[in-house]
């Protein structure tokens, strides 16, 4: 497999260049086994629904997507009609990585972007937008979003979410939640899903098992009963309801079975942990956010990006000209992050010499 010059088996550009862990292929060829009926109509889809439920200590509406693009647009197209407005973050992938989809599914509601360090909103940022909503002239806000962990590898407390659907209750907001790395942060706060989400004022949450080892693990997880109200035929018509759903159930199963979602979660975040504190001591390294969940961003001279590019490490350039983002996920091994560290010495050692 080695035969490429350059070739790694793993990187960095993200942790849904991963594959398949074996707890999910082993429960995808056990959900392989003969006939059984379609459309989540069938004892895996029943089985994963339930352990969600469980894993949220709460009877939750659960639907399953093949992506999270639309887990996000579907999910807020449920909390908002065409004048309404989601507040969000200016980097959040509702906004910049998801083609339009949310306005598109929501029939034109507004992403209403705010900044907000290290891609974390504040609750006064929040009010404040909210406040000077200019009525009848501006989309009407109605949703709140949260990325969770966030798109800079940070995480938001249960307190902060609290805090965040606090303000968002008091002005009639809905709160959604981007979860595409929620196990991550859920790993990184030891706190338990209840509390980053529903005890914390979450109503509606796209929760994602795809960059954690799954295969299209992408559901919408309603705790406001009332949203997920014909919510089934928007994601038929939207063209998300998968005939043979016991495949993505096996994701779940596979995932959440046995902890998996949580052991890989967490051996991804002491990954990038690991990575961080090999890096940060480099010279001419700078960490641009904290190191919360299982990315690393760090600015890097020009001519060390070049190099690393070369030798075949792939990532991405993420912030300004040189701010580099590192994710790391179930498979990172520390065989990987050692020998990146070790590519990368020389290229800031000859930088420091010239
Ligand atoms: C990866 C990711 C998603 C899901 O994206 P899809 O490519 O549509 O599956 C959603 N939100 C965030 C923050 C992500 O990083």
């Amino acid at each position: 497999m080695n035969a490429t010059p350059g070739f790694r088996l793993r990187h960095f550009a993200s942790d849904n260049n991963s594959g398949i862990c074996p707890e999910v292929w082993t429960a995808l060829e056990e959900a392989n086994r003969g006939h059984i009926s379609g459309y989540g109509d069938d004892p895996w889809t029943a089985r994963a629904c339930d352990l969600i439920r469980e894993l949220f200590e709460t009877d939750c509406e659960v639907f399953f997507v093949f992506n999270g693009t639309a887990a996000n647009s579907l999910a807020l197209s449920a909390a908002c009609r065409p004048y309404h407005a989601v507040m969000c973050h200016e980097l959040s992938h509702i906004g910049r990585d998801e083609c339009g989809a949310p306005e598109f599914f929501s029939g034109g509601a507004k992403l209403w972007a705010l900044p907000g360090e290290h891609a974390r909103l504040s609750p006064e940022r929040v009010d404040a937008a909210v406040r000077s909503h200019f009525k009848l002239h501006s989309s009407k806000p109605a949703a709140l979003s949260l990325t969770q962990a966030t798109e800079c590898g940070t995480v938001y407390r249960p307190a902060e979410i609290a805090a965040l659907s606090e303000v968002a209750r008091r002005h009639g907001l809905k709160v959604h939640m981007d979860g595409a790395r929620f196990a991550n942060a859920v790993a990184s706060t030891n706190a338990s899903p209840r509390q980053l989400t529903w005890d914390s004022g979450v109503d509606l949450l796209s929760l994602g098992l795809t960059k954690n080892g799954g295969l299209c693990a992408e559901a919408i997880v309603v705790f406001d009963l009332a949203l997920a109200q014909e919510l089934d035929y928007r994601i038929k018509q939207g063209g998300q309801l998968a005939s043979k759903m016991r495949f993505q159930a096996a994701s779940w199963i596979g995932l959440l079975g046995d902890g998996a979602w949580l052991r890989h979660a967490r051996h991804a975040n002491a990954m990038a942990a690991r990575l961080a504190a090999a890096l940060e001591p480099m010279p001419a390294t700078r960490l641009l956010h904290p190191r919360e969940a299982n990315g690393v961003f760090i600015d890097l001279p020009p001519q060390a990006i070049e190099s690393m590019h070369a030798r075949g490490w792939h990532f991405y350039v993420f912030e300004a000209a040189t701010g580099c983002r590192l994710m790391c996920s179930w498979d990172t091994t520390p065989g990987d992050i050692d020998s990146f560290a070790a590519d990368l010495a020389p290229s800031l050692g000859s930088n420091l010499n010239c």
